[in-house]
């Protein structure tokens, strides 16, 4: 079996390490802030080259709390790529702003020149999604944010230790949000998520609003809400930090793997990597016509796929409402031929070597 993704083989290969950070939460009753959530928002900051990092509840938590921080003027519009997991623009909407999809490019991520068309007088900033774990392009984005006076916002929830031009993503723009979903590159042991910024005033109001807009105990400035990131996660994810590198590194070679082994093949489109990127491969995905059929072979071989996502947002029954669901995006027209192949720290070179036979043996029946 090649799974797509094994969790435990992962806790197993640094057991002695996430018990003992655990023994020392529960030794500390260092449940809800501490010494552990305080090393790990440190630790992470730095990771990500971040003057500040504030530890939350789950990543979609950290996209509504940067939205509500930056203080949007009411009936805002904010650029959303149409490929993405749905909490992008559901934490647009949360915040009872307008969500407005631009298309994404063969990167699957946003593209430039479609996101400018989307800027009216009402919009007021970009949400960059490193999807899958290619970093947008921040350079183009900067500058279109620039030029029209927007706040530019980096879901980096797939992305964490990706480089655009050797600048960890993340805080690239005005902040970065993260997640730290069991299933992500860097994920915890439940719900967790990050908020990175170099804006000290944004990394002040983003931790009240995380923190019933607090200013000392009992003492709340404004209503704001409680999302948290909890001792146990964050001691897990001080261990795992450790390892990200490396994890990255494996994801990387595999990817190179995949890319050798499917390149040229007249019935797969492979994903393009920009020349400007240190990818972080959380998924390798790939079109195929006949995906249903692919993905059916390699299950019967025992290899897992997965799809993400089976319906491009403005298709979705949420996104009725927008009309988009027909328009002539890039992300409308590919996702029926979307497959994510595994890749993970948890495959050896046998297990790869299984996944590369039998995509190739699936295409050419
Ligand atoms: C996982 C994910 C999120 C949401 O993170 P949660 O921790 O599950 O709330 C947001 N955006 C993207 C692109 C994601 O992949």
């Amino acid at each position: 079996m090649v799974k797509f993704l094994d969790l435990k083989s992962q806790y197993d290969s640094i057991k002695p390490e996430i018990d003992a950070a655990l023994q020392s939460v529960i030794d500390s009753s260092a449940f809800i802030g501490g010494e552990h959530v305080k090393s790990f928002e440190e630790s992470f900051g730095d990771y990500i080259e971040a003057e500040h990092c504030i530890g939350v509840g789950n990543g979609t938590d950290a996209i509504e709390i940067v939205l509500e921080a930056l203080g949007l003027p009411e009936g805002s519009e904010v650029i959303v790529p149409a490929n993405s997991f749905i909490a992008s623009s559901e934490a647009v909407s949360r915040c009872g702003f307008k969500p407005v999809f631009a298309d994404c490019g063969p990167d699957y991520t946003l593209d430039v020149e479609d996101t400018r068309q989307r800027i009216t007088s009402n919009t007021s900033a970009i949400m960059a999604v490193h999807l899958y774990g290619h970093p947008c392009d921040m350079a183009g984005l900067a500058q279109l944010a620039k030029e029209n006076n927007l706040r530019l916002i980096e879901d980096s929830a797939q992305a964490h230790g990706a480089r655009f031009r050797d600048r960890r993503v993340g805080a690239l723009g005005d902040a970065g949000t993260f997640s730290f979903y069991p299933g992500k590159n860097l994920g915890a042991y439940g719900d967790g998520g990050a908020i990175v910024t170099n804006d000290a005033e944004l990394a002040e109001k983003a931790r009240m609003v995380a923190n019933h807009g607090r200013v000392a105990k009992y003492d709340h400035v404004f209503e704001g809400r409680n999302s948290r990131l909890d001792g146990m996660q964050a001691a897990i994810l001080n261990v795992k930090l450790r390892h990200l590198d490396a994890w990255l590194d494996a994801r990387n070679r595999i990817a190179s793997r995949y890319l050798q082994a499917f390149g040229g093949h007249e019935k797969l489109v492979l994903p393009e990597v920009s020349r400007d990127v240190y990818h972080a491969y959380h998924l390798f995905v790939v079109r195929v016509n006949e995906r249903e059929q692919l993905a059916a072979d390699l299950k019967a071989q025992g290899i897992q796929t997965g799809i993400h996502y089976p319906i491009a947002l403005p298709k979705l029954k949420a996104y009725e409402h927008l009309g988009l669901a027909d328009a002539d995006f890039f992300a409308n027209r590919t996702d029926t031929e979307l497959l994510s192949l595994p890749i993970g720290e948890h495959l050896d070179d046998g297990a790869v070597d299984r996944v590369i036979g039998a995509v190739l043996k699936g295409l050419d029946k």
